[in-house]
């Protein structure tokens, strides 16, 4: 079982997003829902997708919604959260991966380092100013082992491996016919 331990406040909203979205979503609701930054949780929901990896919630998010409609809201694989302990995060985050060993990978995204030592190959930090970045998403998918370009829908097609080819295929080859 592949494991993404995510952070929100700083990933999935971003002092850009709260410019640009005019404020912090503070829950799910149709005034909340457009405060998220969306390319970030859409490169989360296409890293998931590809890499077949579940969303373990350990941002303080958890407390206040259940793990489960997190999941529904932002159309992620949630599938559970963390303890919440005395200690930092990557306490909490080596609480759960204790009682999970049957998870063969994972990584944590947040905007704060507060990780174990152990947890720091696995750890991607994202600035809270930008929230998740490309970098950010590229760094996941090389964790996961999942090609960064591979989360693109259909109409995009890699040229070479390396570059995206933005024309739409359908429409290039509507144009030939
Ligand atoms: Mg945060």
């Amino acid at each position: 079982m592949k494991v993404l331990f995510l952070d929100i406040d700083g990933v999935l909203n971003s002092t850009r997003s709260c410019i640009a979205n005019k404020g912090y979503p503070h829950d799910f609701s149709p005034e909340g829902m457009p405060m998220f930054d969306s390319i970030a949780v859409s490169l989360i929901r296409g890293l998931c997708a590809r890499g077949g990896v579940s969303v373990v919630v350990s941002s303080a998010w958890r407390i206040t919604h259940h793990w489960d409609a997190i999941g529904r809201a932002l159309e992620l694989p949630t599938m559970d959260r963390t303890p919440s302990l005395l200690g930092v995060r990557g306490d909490e985050i080596a609480h759960w991966l204790e009682a999970h060993p049957e998870v063969t990978q994972y990584a944590i995204v947040d905007d704060d380092a507060d990780m174990l030592p152990e947890q720091f190959p696995f750890f991607v930090k994202t600035d809270g100013h930008e929230g998740l970045s490309y970098a950010n998403f590229a760094q996941l998918c090389s964790l996961f082992g999942v090609n960064q370009y591979d989360c693109a829908p259909n109409r995009m097609r890699i040229a070479s491996g390396v570059k995206l080819v933005w024309e739409d295929i359908d429409l290039l080859e509507g144009d030939a016919a």
